[in-house]
C-alpha cells in the first residue's frame, strides 16, 4: 500500500500536534511531506528534525529565515518556503495527498481552498475557513473532486452517523443536534462575566485547545461557528440545526433521522479520534484515545443554552438567514473581538456587542471569489476594531 503523503497546516498548534501524534502511530500508512507554523520557530524546527518533511512553511520572512538557517546548521534537507502564497502552494502540491487544515482563523481560507481545488483529501479543522468561504468553499470541493472530511468533533460525529453515500443524506436527515459543553462559564453568574480574564476564559473544563477556540467556547461563539459549519458540510437549512448543552462531552453530536430514530457518536473527549477517522476514512485505525467506560462516566445530562449568558449563539442563525457574506462578517468581527479580549483591551462580555454590531453595520459585497471574501473580511476587521476601541 502506498503511504498517504500528508501536509499539516498549523502543525505547531493543538490540532497539528495531535495529528502528528496519530500519524506517529502508523508509520506504514502516513508520510509527512509538509509542515507549517506562524511564529514558533523552535517548535517547527523540532518537528522538522523529527519528521524530515520535504517542505516547511512560515509565511513571515524573518521567522522563515531563522528556521532556514537553523535547519541548515543541523544538516536538514527540509526546504523552507515563505511568503503569502506558500501555504496554498504546498496545500495544492502534486506530491501531497492529504491536507490537514489546522490553521486558526480566516488566514486558513486560501490554503484550504487551494487543497479543495487540487482535489486533495481535505481534513478540515479550521472551521473559520468554511464559515468565511461558504458556498465558494463548497464549490471548490465539488469542482476539485476533493474528499472533505470534518475534524471538528461534533461534525465528525455527525459524519460518522451518516451513510457514506452523501447523495442520500438529504432524504435521511430530519435535523441534527450539535452538543456543546457550555465551556468554563456554564454555571457562572452572568452578572460577573464582565470581569472574566483571558486565563479564566482559556481554562476549558473538557478540552485543551488553542486560545482563540477556547475563548470561543467560553462565549459559545464556537458553537455559533459550528452551526454555520454544519450548514455547509451537510447542506442543511438553518432550522435543521439545533444545539444542546451536554456538559460531560461524551456524546459528540446526534443525527435525528426522518423516522425519529436518533443516532449518536460517543467517546472520551480526545481530538485524536476525529483526526484518526479523517486520516483513515472509510477505514478505522488506532488513535491513542482512552476507552470510554460508561460504568465510571458521570451521568449524561442536557440543558438548553441560556440566551442571556450566551447571546452570541443565535448570531449564527441570524447570519445564515441574512445576505450571503454575513457569516464572513460575523467571523471577522469575532476574530478581532477575541484578539482584543486576549490582549486585555476589550471586556469579555463586549465580544458579543462587537459581533452583533458588525452584523448590523457591514454590508456584504461580492462573495463569488476569494479576493471578494477577503476584502469583506478586511473591511469588517477595520470596523470591528473601531467598535472595540470605542467600547474599551
Ligand atoms: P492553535 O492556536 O493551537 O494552533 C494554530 C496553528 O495555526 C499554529 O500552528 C499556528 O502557528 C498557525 N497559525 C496561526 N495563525 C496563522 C496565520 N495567520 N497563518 C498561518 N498559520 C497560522 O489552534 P488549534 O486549537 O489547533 O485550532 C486550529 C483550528 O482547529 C481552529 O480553526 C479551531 O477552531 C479548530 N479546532 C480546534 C480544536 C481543538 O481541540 N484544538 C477542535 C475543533 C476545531
Ligand atoms: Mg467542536
Amino acid at each position: 500500500m502506498n503511504r498517504q503523503r500528508v501536509c499539516v497546516l498549523g502543525s505547531t498548534g493543538s490540532i497539528g500536534v495531535n495529528t502528528l501524534d496519530v500519524i506517529e502511530r502508523h508509520p506504514e500508512r502516513y508520510e509527512v511531506v509538509a509542515l507549517s507554523a506562524m511564529s514558533r520557530v523552535d517548535e517547527l524546527l523540532g518537528q522538522c528534525l523529527k519528521w524530515t518533511p520535504r517542505y516547511a512553511v512560515m509565511p513571515v520572512q524573518t521567522a522563515a529565515a531563522e528556521l532556514r538557517a537553523r535547519l541548515r546548521e543541523a544538516g536538514s534537507p527540509t526546504e523552507v518556503l515563505d511568503g503569502a502564497d506558500a501555504l496554498a502552494a504546498v496545500a495544492a502540491h502534486p506530491d501531497v495527498d492529504t491536507v490537514m487544515a489546522a490553521i486558526v482563523g480566516a488566514a486558513g481560507l486560501a490554503p484550504a481552498i487551494a487543497a479543495a481545488r487540487a482535489g486533495k483529501r481535505l481534513l478540515l479543522a479550521n472551521k473559520e475557513a468554511i464559515v468565511v468561504g461558504g458556498a465558494l468553499f463548497m464549490r471548490a470541493v465539488e469542482e476539485g473532486g476533493a474528499t472533505l472530511l470534518p475534524i471538528d468533533s461534533e461534525h465528525s460525529a455527525i459524519f460518522q452517523c451518516l451513510p457514506e453515500d452523501r447523495r442520500v443524506w438529504a432524504e435521511r436527515i430530519d435535523h441534527i443536534v450539535l452538543t456543546a459543553s457550555g465551556g468554563p462559564f456554564r454555571s457562572r453568574d452572568p452578572q460577573t462575566l464582565a470581569d472574566v480574564t483571558p486565563e479564566q476564559a482559556c481554562a476549558h473544563p473538557n478540552w485543551v485547545m488553542g486560545r482563540k477556540i477556547s475563548v470561543d467556547s467560553a462565549t459559545m461563539m464556537n458553537k455559533a461557528l459550528e452551526v454555520i459549519e454544519a450548514r455547509w458540510l451537510f447542506n442543511l437549512a438553518p432550522e435543521q440545526i439545533r444545539v444542546l448543552i451536554h456538559p460531560q462531552s461524551i456524546i459528540h453530536s446526534m443525527v435525528v433521522c426522518r423516522d425519529q430514530s436518533v443516532l449518536a457518536q460517543l467517546g472520551t473527549p480526545d481530538m485524536r479520534v476525529p483526526i484518526a477517522y479523517g486520516l483513515s476514512f472509510p477505514e478505522r485505525i488506532t488513535s491513542g484515545a482512552s476507552r470510554l467506560d460508561l460504568l465510571t462516566t458521570p451521568s449524561l445530562s442536557f440543558e438548553e443554552a441560556d440566551a442571556v449568558r450566551f447571546p452570541g449563539l443565535h448570531l449564527s442563525w441570524q447570519a445564515l438567514r441574512a445576505a450571503e457574506g454575513s457569516t464572513t462578517v460575523l467571523n471577522a468581527a469575532n476574530e478581532v473581538a477575541v484578539e482584543e479580549f486576549l490582549n486585555r483591551r476589550l471586556r469579555f462580555d463586549r465580544i458579543h456587542a462587537v459581533n452583533a454590531q458588525c452584523l448590523e453595520d457591514v454590508q456584504p459585497g461580492d462573495c463569488s471569489s476569494i479576493e471578494g471574501l477577503l476584502a469583506l473580511d478586511a473591511r469588517t476587521r477595520v470596523h470591528a476594531l473601531e467598535l472595540a476601541r470605542r467600547l474599551s
